[in-house]
């Protein structure tokens, strides 16, 4: 026996130590001898006959919870199996319908919407096309035979075009419910236009729930999200979420970086004391995507921009949050984060009760799904809403007309698995190597990992701190 590669550790402040294993998520409280027979189990005692017998349990324990492995190479094909699994899952159809990439908000991190071809409005979707959406959905629920269809709504905004969003909704209901396919829906907007007329058109058709994003307190929020005309938005948001959260569960999502992370505890706490605070299904805050850029970015954009050199957008997707998360609602809460102000925030966040990640469960991402698919609002297939908008990123049509750069780079997304050059780091499995969408931004590179290890290493402290809470004894 060897130990895992997949092992993590934090030593407690009592002498004991909080073991995890990344592949099989076992997780463990264990005296500081406990943790050394972990790295050395040969050396607890030869013949084995001579063992004590609780030195054998704990043997027997670590290697149940994959703490101990036979070999490496049959834990690599572990690995490989769950990341396969995950890829070829089939009990679920995950797709992201961006209906607009208009936005009604003129945020000073996003360089799209109408914004994204000087004067030239950006696509937004025609009722002809979100009928052929319903229509391609439908094959693929017959051609995988789903258990759960999950539709996120996005954008742009996407309540800046509602009849394609109902009825894309409406058809896909029909279709799930002659299948015996549960449909959820969920819409991610940034709240302007989000309104209880809405919800309640949508509730019978899944709606799981609205994700909003607030970036900071107030003053922060209004001056990094204003609307086109330079109007705060903060107290209209709030104003929309207290009339729709007695009817939806509300996520809140928000954008931070070195400027504005700090006024997020204010925002936490102003939550904490509005009405609808037991309302709020999940709360995490991300930084913005920034690429590294060749030279100083165009007059008027702040370099956190999602932008090349040469002024095009790298995506087309609201860059306040990208790509569909673990659980419909999270909405790549694992794509990018810088380590330390992530890790205050989540304490904020998690002190004040709120429900949030917890920063170490966090891939592989939704990439990597063979049935999850973005769609543009031109019909367009995307491996995720971060890649959404430049037509030389699509993978696909939902009109399956053959383009060779299309199959092509549909190829290239297939072979992508940058953990294969994370060599032996032990967050393989929780990580995947990251976000491709930050990969592409900042490195120029989806192919090459996106790593934020220290930011895994620190979530891991705040998760054995909890362990310690939770977990009642371990082995001794
Ligand atoms: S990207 Fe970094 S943290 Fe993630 S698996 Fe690779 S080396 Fe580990
Ligand atoms: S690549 Fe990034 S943006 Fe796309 S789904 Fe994965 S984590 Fe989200």
């Amino acid at each position: 026996m060897q130990p895992s590669a997949f092992n993590v550790r934090v030593p407690l402040p009592t002498g004991d130590v909080f073991l995890m294993n990344t592949l099989t998520d076992a997780q463990l409280v264990v005296s500081g001898d406990a943790a050394r027979l972990v790295d050395q189990p040969d050396d607890a005692g030869a013949p084995a006959a001579n063992c004590a017998a609780d030195v054998l349990d704990a043997l027997a324990t670590f290697a149940e919870h994959g703490f101990l492995v036979e070999d490496r190479t049959s834990e690599q094909a572990a690995l490989a199996r769950r990341f396969s699994e995950f890829r070829e899952d089939t009990s679920q159809l995950r797709v992201t319908i961006l209906t607009t990439l208009q936005c009604n908000f003129a945020c000073d991190y996003c360089y799209q919407g109408d914004r994204m071809d000087a004067g030239r409005p950006a696509p937004k979707m025609s009722i002809e096309t979100s009928a052929r959406v319903a229509e391609w959905i439908a094959g693929q629920l017959d051609a995988i035979g789903p258990r759960r269809l999950v539709l996120t709504f996005f954008g742009g905004e996407p309540l800046l075009n509602t009849p394609a969003m109902f009825d894309v909704a409406e058809r896909c209901w029909q279709t799930t419910q002659a299948r015996g396919v549960r449909q959820l829906v969920n819409i991610i907007t940034n709240g302007l236009l989000l309104s209880p007329a809405t919800v309640d058109r949508m509730l019978p058709l899944g709606l799981n729930g609205v994700k909003v994003t607030l970036d900071g307190d107030r003053a922060t929020h209004d001056r990094v999200r204003p609307t086109r005309g330079g109007e705060g938005t903060f107290d209209r948001i709030i104003a929309n979420i207290r009339r729709v959260a007695g009817r939806t569960p509300v996520a809140i999502g928000g954008n931070f970086d070195a400027a504005t992370a700090g006024s997020y505890p204010a925002l936490l706490d102003f939550l904490k004391s509005q009405e609808f605070a037991g309302r709020i299904s999940k709360v995490a805050f991300k930084p913005v995507i920034a690429p590294k850029l060749a030279h100083a970015p165009p007059a008027g954009l702040i370099p956190l921009t999602a932008a090349t050199p040469d002024r095009q957008p790298q995506n087309g997707s609201c860059m306040s949050v990208a790509g569909n998360g673990s659980d419909g609602m999270s909405a790549c809460d694992s794509c990018h984060f810088v380590d330390e102000q992530m890790a205050m925030l989540r304490e904020e966040t998690r002190r004040r009760g709120f429900s949030t990640v917890d920063g170490v469960h966090m891939g592989p991402c939704e990439l990597y799904r063979r049935h999850s698919h973005t769609i543009g609002p031109d019909g367009s297939l995307y491996a995720c809403p971060g890649f959404t908008g430049a037509n030389a990123l699509a993978v696909g049509h939902i009109a399956a007309v053959h383009d060779i750069v299309q199959s092509e780079m549909a190829s290239r997304f297939e072979r992508l698995a940058p953990w294969r050059q994370c060599g032996d780091c032990s967050f393989v499995p929780v990580c995947g190597g990251g976000c491709a969408v930050a990969s592409h931004a900042e490195l120029g590179d989806m192919e090459a990992p996106s790593c934020h290890k220290r930011a895994f290493e620190s979530a891991l402290v705040s998760l054995a701190e909890d362990a310690v809470g939770t977990i009642a004894g371990g082995l001794q």
